[in-house]
């Protein structure tokens, strides 16, 4: 099942060491991107169908067409490197083990795109990340793949790497920005979109590591071979990562359009100890909770995740066993949230808080029934109604939990109403 086009690298000692990266290919498409208008390389990636990898799924091609025409600024890219999901290890993979597949990346997107100044926007914990990819560039530069003559063509290119201070929220394009600028992490109203007024209010096209390390592929075969992987809808291959309790947890690099049982079973080595699957987050901590039933004709792509009610996320999909407790799994989510929440909107600042203390009531044995229909009544009326998806992103998993998983709570309160009445009964 495992393809390999973005990790065709990472088993090769080095890899990460520009004479290494070379002997395998690293730059190698140049030449070829230089004799291209930028126009055809942005109808290139379009047609590939290439669809943003940090979760949105949107089309890249699509999305750079989106820069506004003549307007006298700079055009920004800025690399979404703030992987910072509960669940989702990817990109670490790349930044590590295949740098200069990312930074060829970078080139290609910012020949099409009129670039000359990108930055790469790392999560501020990734330490030994920052100095794999800090590492690349310097060697870059002094190869003069970056600079001012990039590869001697003449175009000039620019790279600074800019490490976050660990706010879960600068993952969100716009918070992105904001922390670039000195800011705080906090979200924008949108509209203006960034590729419109982004970075200094300046278009900027803000694109996730992995949508950036797949373009080389696509310049170096064509926009046909990279469709040969995948759907019709979603191709191309992605980076998954496998957690929890499977027998061979790991980063697996597979066309889109699998059945997700399929992968859990044989990529993943099923269920750990022969346990029974009780359910499957299946893209990360903000994705709607799937149970093995919902799961039977679940694939792996952007349309089956939307039609099951759930969405493809970063690809970090975590297997659950009959043993998790859905109501403590709760818990440490909305703790989660409510930790990372920027605190400029109230219904994400204080709901989030009053999902959490809610559950918490339920697990102490204090919980009623009532309690759970508020907590879905709570989920309601806090998403879509604030600045960014963040709340959204602990509301919509919550509520799935609440309601495939009601039976759990209900059991808790329960326990609680019968331990109070033996209380007052002693
Ligand atoms: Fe900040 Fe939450 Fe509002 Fe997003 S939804 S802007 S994280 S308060």
């Amino acid at each position: 099942m495992e393809v390999k086009i973005l990790s065709a690298k990472f088993d090769i000692k080095d890899a990460h060491m520009l004479e290494v990266a070379k002997q395998h290919g690293a730059y190698s498409q140049l030449d070829k991107l230089f004799s291209m208008e930028p126009v055809a390389v942005i109808e290139e990636v379009k047609n590939s169908g290439l669809r943003g990898r940090g979760g949105a799924g949107f089309p890249a091609g699509l999305k750079w067409s989106f820069l506004p025409k003549g307007l006298n600024k700079p055009v920004y890219l800025t690399v979404n490197s703030d992987e910072s999901e509960p669940a989702t290890f990817k990109d670490r993979y790349i930044l590590v083990r295949d740098p200069h597949m990312m930074i060829e990346g970078i080139i290609i997107c910012c020949y099409a795109i009129g670039c000359h100044d990108a930055y790469i926007y790392i999560r501020g914990e990734y330490t030994s990340q920052v100095k794999a990819l800090q590492k690349a560039i310097d060697e870059a530069y002094a190869a003069g793949y970056l600079g001012e003559k990039v590869a001697g063509h003449d175009f000039k290119l620019d790279v600074t790497v800019h490490r976050g201070a660990g706010a879960y929220i600068c993952g969100e394009e716009t918070a992105l920005l904001e922390s670039i600028e000195g800011k705080k992490g906090q979200p924008r109203s949108k509209p203006p979109f960034p590729a419109v007024e982004g970075l200094y209010g300046c278009p900027t096209i803000i694109n996730n590591v992995q949508t950036i390390a797949s373009l080389p592929y696509i310049i170096e075969n064509g926009a046909a071979a990279y469709k040969q992987y995948g759907t019709e809808k979603s191709p191309g291959t992605h980076l998954f990562g496998i957690s929890g309790h499977v027998n061979k947890p790991g980063m697996y690099e597979l066309p889109l359009g699998l059945p997700i049982l399929d992968v859990i079973e044989k990529v993943a080595g099923g269920v750990l100890n022969g346990k029974k699957l009780k359910a499957i987050i299946p893209g990360g901590s903000s994705t709607p909770v799937q149970t093995p039933e919902d799961a039977k004709d679940l694939t792996l792509d952007y349309e089956s995740m939307a039609a099951h009610k759930t969405m493809f996320g970063s690809g970090g999909i975590v297997v659950l066993d009959e043993t998790v407790d859905i109501v403590k799994l709760v818990e440490n989510l909305a703790q989660f949230y409510h930790h990372e929440s920027c605190g400029q909107c109230t219904p994400c600042r204080e709901g989030l808080g009053w999902i959490l203390k809610i559950v918490k009531k339920i697990l102490r044995g204090d919980g009623t029934s009532a309690d759970i229909d508020l907590l879905v009544e709570l989920c309601d009326n806090i998403e879509m109604k604030t600045v960014c998806v963040l709340s959204a992103a602990c509301t919509m998993p919550v509520r799935s939990y609440l309601i495939k998983f009601r039976h759990e709570f209900e059991a808790y309160v329960k326990k609680g109403a019968s331990a109070q009445a033996n209380v007052k009964q002693g």
